[in-house]
């Protein structure tokens, strides 16, 4: 599906700073929505309904994807997670630019969809640290973190089917390589020849 906006995919291991990086690029960019994901996981402390997900039972999960509402949906740590098409759909067709935060095999068949679609990998500098900043969040019981440190290896292996490789050591230098992924798609010939369409037809170039 061609859009006029463009899209961003945003994959990681859990505790990678995918989620920060986002935030923080939100704040600069205000040319890029999130998409807020569904999912059956249970909210964290200070997670709130609508705001870094959709909490809903497996059931109601179940119900969308008989439905045909998610754009994309996989099974990540046990729980399901889902982008549903409502909302970027009607954005991407508008000329907004949107991000997904999704995992890696939801990275994979957004791209099936959005040939277009950019897909950026955030890669921590080692393994020691990705376990410390999941300890350091203090958000998930120590089973769980086994669970997604387990899981990390796998997922890190799929960085190679990704278009971007972000390594996230430094957070101010990582996120200023996601800007630059960001600002280089906007500078494309395509998306330029799009967003500034007054000045090709004055060039004659349309
Ligand atoms: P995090 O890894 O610490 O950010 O933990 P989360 O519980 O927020 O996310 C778990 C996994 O589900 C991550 O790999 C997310 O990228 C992934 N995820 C979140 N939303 C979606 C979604 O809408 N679709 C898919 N496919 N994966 C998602
Ligand atoms: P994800 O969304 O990939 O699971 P988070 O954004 O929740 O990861 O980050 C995991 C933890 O690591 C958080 O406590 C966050 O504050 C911290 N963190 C993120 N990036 C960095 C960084 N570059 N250096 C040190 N700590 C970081
Ligand atoms: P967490 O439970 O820590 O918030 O997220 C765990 C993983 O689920 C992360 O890798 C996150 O990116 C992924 N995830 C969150 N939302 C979605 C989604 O909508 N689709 C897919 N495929 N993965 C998601």
């Amino acid at each position: 599906m061609e859009t006029p906006g463009n899209l961003f995919v945003v994959a990681a291991p859990s505790g990678a700073g995918k989620s920060s990086l986002v935030k923080a690029l939100l704040e600069l960019d205000s040319h890029l929505q999130v998409s807020v994901s569904h999912t059956t996981r249970a909210p964290r402390g200070q997670e709130q309904h609508g705001r870094e997900y959709w909490f809903v039972s497996p059931d109601e999960f179940q119900a969308m994807v008989h439905r045909g509402e998610f754009f994309e949906w996989a099974e990540v740590h046990g729980n399901r997670y889902g982008t549903s098409r409502v909302g970027i759909e009607q954005r991407l067709m508008a000329g907004d630019d949107v991000v997904l935060e999704i995992d890696y095999q939801g990275a994979l068949q957004i791209k099936q969809l959005f040939a277009h679609a950019v897909l950026i990998f955030i890669l921590p500098p080692s393994w020691q640290e990705l376990e410390q900043r999941l300890r350091r969040r203090g958000e998930d019981h120590a089973d769980v973190i086994a669970q997604r440190m387990g899981n990390a290896r796998h997922e890190v292996a799929q960085a190679r089917h990704f278009d971007y490789v972000i390594i996230n050591g430094l957070f101010e230098t990582a996120l200023f390589d996601l800007k630059t992924v960001v600002h280089s798609q906007r500078l494309k010939y395509v998306t330029q020849r799009r967003a500034k369409s007054t000045v090709f037809t004055a060039l004659d170039l349309a």
